[in-house]
């Protein structure tokens, strides 16, 4: 025992007369230096420190405290930890968050779970809304999910007509793939009997074969274009406001996905002004040739920008959603619906057109697949391009991957594609895993198997689909545990909180080719980074849904700062 002890004071001894003196030249009259604290890296080596030392908006130095003592100067601000736990800060890959936050601009109808729990509450809200609305104007609300509705079923024109008062009335579903209009609404937007499916959609039809009010996928475009016009400031204002909703659940990077020219205008604006608080990558949306025609020209693509506001990933659709029943699978059908395999919303030669166009302009592709087909359909795309542009290290996406069978799953790793995966799914929207019976079950959203088979994942709310605050998924990847029948789901896909970690760190800043600057607590990495409430790596798993964001920094920059903010909800 005594030899041992001496030969590792012997190391130790080694080590600080090696490691000072370099650290003393490099590291010195530091911004900001933490102490005293519990710093997960999430570095390859798992180091856990108690101290950072930050200069010019990156890491300057990890260690102990000792170590880094002479890293400050008189000037140096000192953050003293007292045990609190530091993780990198998160990145979320998928959101819809400036839509998200313009619906609540716009003060449309919260019909979502757990404000509604019936049609009766949204009927009601929108009988309380006539009441103080000029004659004609428009109600439009966000959110519901028939799955938590009492009656189980989806609302249907009637429902909404009872109570409207002849208002135009539209309500999208929580999915994004579905809405439902009045009688009012349809009429303005000339949605007849006659009308047909638009390519990659359903307008839906009752017994008598008049339209019930349900519209999926590409078929909601027949109402947009008569909903009412926004003020022109709302997406700059929007900008500011998802800046700040996502520092304060600690995420630092965001990928704002399939965005409008007037969202990618307000981001723009809102950083020129200094309003952005957090770091987004903008994927710009392809929804047809001539959309794919037209990025390809525009002579910018993935990458351009800087560390605050850059493009990401060009986003395409290839089917629906599993709570509109369109995702796009092999048979046998859904639930009670045998010959329902679901929409593609492109041919097979249309897709790879517009892949071809937008990655030979130099753009990473991310494209939506959630069932099995649909995958199918765009890996087959994604191998004819990176064989046709012979490209090295494309990282191509597939969002969601909803049903990510053994088959899929090997063709994903042969082509080093990268999953844009949803942990929170499992829990906010499982049950309408089970419409697709236990055999899709088995296989959705798999964390644990992508780790097996070598396959990246990074992760993604997909707000407003589920909320922006990542413990959620964090929480979910672990636990697995649908909302509404308690289960767990694939119980054999639960991963451990390192892991879970992993796909909100270094994952999410690998989908979005930025590891050599963010998802670890590195030397010369970005200094983003958060303080949270409690020691993840040692709580009930059950509490990693509670954790709670004490303080957010990007760039060595403290952005929210919950003893001086307003508590999030
Ligand atoms: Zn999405």
């Amino acid at each position: 025992m005594k030899r041992q002890h001496s030969v590792v004071g012997l190391l130790t001894l080694v080590a600080t007369v090696c490691f000072t003196p370099v650290l003393a030249q490099t590291c010195k009259d530091a911004d900001l230096l933490l102490r005293n604290g519990h710093i997960i890296t999430m570095d390859s080596a798992k180091r856990i420190v108690s101290s950072m030392a930050v200069r010019d908006g990156r890491i300057l130095a990890l260690g102990d405290d000792d170590v880094l003592a002479g890293c400050g100067s008189s000037r140096t601000q000192m953050l003293d930890l007292q045990g609190q736990t530091v993780l990198p800060g998160l990145i979320d890959v998928h959101t819809h968050a400036i839509e998200w936050v313009k619906t609540l601009l716009r003060d449309e109808i919260d019909a979502g779970y757990p404000t509604v729990h019936a049609i009766s509450d949204i009927t009601q809200a929108i009988g309380n809304r006539t009441a103080t609305l000029p004659q004609g104007q428009w109600i439009v609300g966000s959110g519901w999910d028939d799955s938590k509705l009492a009656e189980h079923r989806y609302i249907t024109r009637q429902d909404l007509d009872s109570t409207s008062a002849g208002h135009p009335v539209y309500l999208k579903h929580v999915s994004g793939h579905m809405g439902v209009a009045n009688s009012a609404a349809l009429k303005l937007a000339n949605i007849t009997k006659a009308t047909q499916d638009p390519q990659g959609g359903v307008i839906e039809h009752d017994a008598s074969g008049e339209p019930t009010g349900i519209l999926k996928d590409t078929a909601m475009g027949l109402i947009a274009g008569v909903l009412p016009g926004d003020p022109p400031d709302i997406d700059v204002r929007a900008a500011r406001v998802v800046s700040e909703k996502a520092a304060e659940v600690g995420l630092t990077t965001i990928h704002d996905i399939y965005i409008s020219p007037e969202e990618m205008r307000g981001y723009q604006d809102a950083h020129r002004r200094g309003w952005l608080k957090i770091r987004v990558q903008m994927s710009p949306r392809i929804g047809s040739i001539a959309d794919a025609e037209k990025l390809a020209a525009m002579g910018v693509h993935t990458g351009f920008g800087d560390d605050v506001l850059k493009f990401g990933a060009a986003k395409m659709f290839a089917d629906g959603g599993m709570g509109a029943r369109t995702i796009a699978i092999y048979p046998p059908g859904v639930i009670g619906e045998p010959d329902n395999l679901g929409v593609l919303r492109w041919t097979p030669t249309e897709m790879q057109k517009a892949h071809l166009l937008a990655a030979g302009a130099g753009w990473q592709l991310e494209t939506h697949a959630i069932g099995d087909r649909a995958i199918d359909e765009v890996l087959d795309s994604y191998a004819a391009v990176i064989k046709q542009l012979a490209l090295k290290d494309p990282r191509f996406r597939i969002v969601h991957a909803g049903i990510s069978t053994p088959a899929v799953q090997k063709r994903m790793h042969d082509l080093n594609v990268v999953v844009d995966g949803n942990p929170p799914f499992v829990y906010w929207i499982g049950s309408w895993f089970q419409k697709y019976g236990p055999e899709r079950v088995r296989w959705s959203y798999p964390a644990k198997s992508y780790i097996e088979n070598g396959i990246i994942e990074a992760a993604g709310s997909d707000v407003s689909v589920t909320p922006i605050n990542p413990w959620w998924g964090i929480w979910a990847a672990v636990v697995r545990r649908d909302l509404k029948s308690g289960q767990i789901l694939a119980p054999e896909e639960r991963i451990p909180i390192e892991q879970a970690l992993t796909l909100y760190t270094r994952n999410g800043a690998y989908a979005g080719f930025e590891e050599d600057r963010k998802g670890a607590l590195e030397p010369g990495k970005l200094a983003d980074f958060i303080v949270i409430d409690r020691d993840v790596l040692n709580v009930p798993a059950d509490e990693l849904k509670d954790v709670r964001v004490l303080q957010t920094f990007v760039g060595g920059r403290s952005v929210y700062d919950r003893l001086s903010d307003r508590p999030v909800q």
